[in-house]
């Protein structure tokens, strides 16, 4: 079978289980196959798939067709530019994330080079690593209560170049910590818990509904996180937080 060929006979298999951009997502989970480039496929329409490999593009689509995340089949996903391995451990880095990152590289910009960062609730550790990686004297601490996230988090910062200036900490956020940060960064489940439901099966069937579940009205993470920033914050610090829709107004309050 030709790339071609392939491209048009998988991506509508996934098109009829519902994937919403079957046209790229056959081409990456073929380039992941063939261990190819995406721009490799667009050139070379022609080239034979070695039946060898078919076997493993077939289960591959077929995950997909049971919608399980495109990222979680290739194990990877881009987030500031960077490669991040991720697993059903960790929370998928989503590019809206990439706003919190940019607020931060900003307020990094007024504080001292070596500072240290607090990233709580790090899943992957993207957040925290992105940060690392646009500030090379800075240090960062990141926790999670998954010690399977850490682990995932860990090879992260491996294979980024990092380990020297960040460590991973298996925590219900900041209990055990101490001393005090200028900035503090977190990316915390904030979806009600009723809501979940309603999400889309590649979110709801397969990402780790403890990086999602912020409870009841979405802010229990929130509440358990701000006695322990408070505590952790130096003077003038801040703290950094992603939040959902519509929660402005009661987070602010809190
Ligand atoms: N900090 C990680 C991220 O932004 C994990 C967030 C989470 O699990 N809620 O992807």
């Amino acid at each position: 079978m030709q790339v071609k060929q392939a491209v048009a006979h998988f991506s509508s298999q996934l098109a009829a289980a519902g994937v919403d951009h079957p046209g790229l997502e056959i081409r990456l989970l073929l380039a992941q196959a063939l261990n190819c480039t995406t721009a490799f496929l667009l050139a070379y329409p022609e080239y034979v798939i070695p039946p060898s490999l078919l076997k493993s593009l077939q289960l591959s689509v077929e995950r997909r067709c049971r919608r399980e995340p495109v990222a979680y089949i290739l194990e990877n996903k881009e987030f500031w530019g960077l490669p991040f391995k991720v697993s059903p451990a960790t929370l998928i880095p989503r590019p809206d994330s990439e706003t919190l990152i940019a607020a931060a590289l900003s307020y990094a910009k007024t504080l001292p080079a070596s500072i240290h960062i607090l990233d709580l609730g790090t899943g992957s550790g993207c957040l925290l690593l992105a940060l690392l990686t646009e500030l090379p004297k800075a240090f960062g601490i990141g926790t999670d209560q998954s010690a399977e996230a850490i682990k995932i988090a860990r090879e992260n910062a491996h294979h980024l170049g990092l380990t020297e200036r960040v460590k991973f900490v298996q925590d219900n956020w900041a209990s055990s910590l101490s001393g005090t940060y200028p900035l503090i960064i977190s990316n915390p489940p904030y979806i009600k818990h009723l809501d979940i439901e309603g999400l889309m099966p590649e979110i709801k069937q397969f990402e780790p509904h403890a990086a999602l579940d912020g409870g009841m009205d979405g802010l229990e993470c929130y509440r358990q996180i701000f006695p322990g920033a408070a505590r952790l914050l130096s003077d003038n610090g801040r703290l950094l937080m992603e939040i959902g829709d519509n929660q402005q107004q009661d987070l602010v309050a809190m």
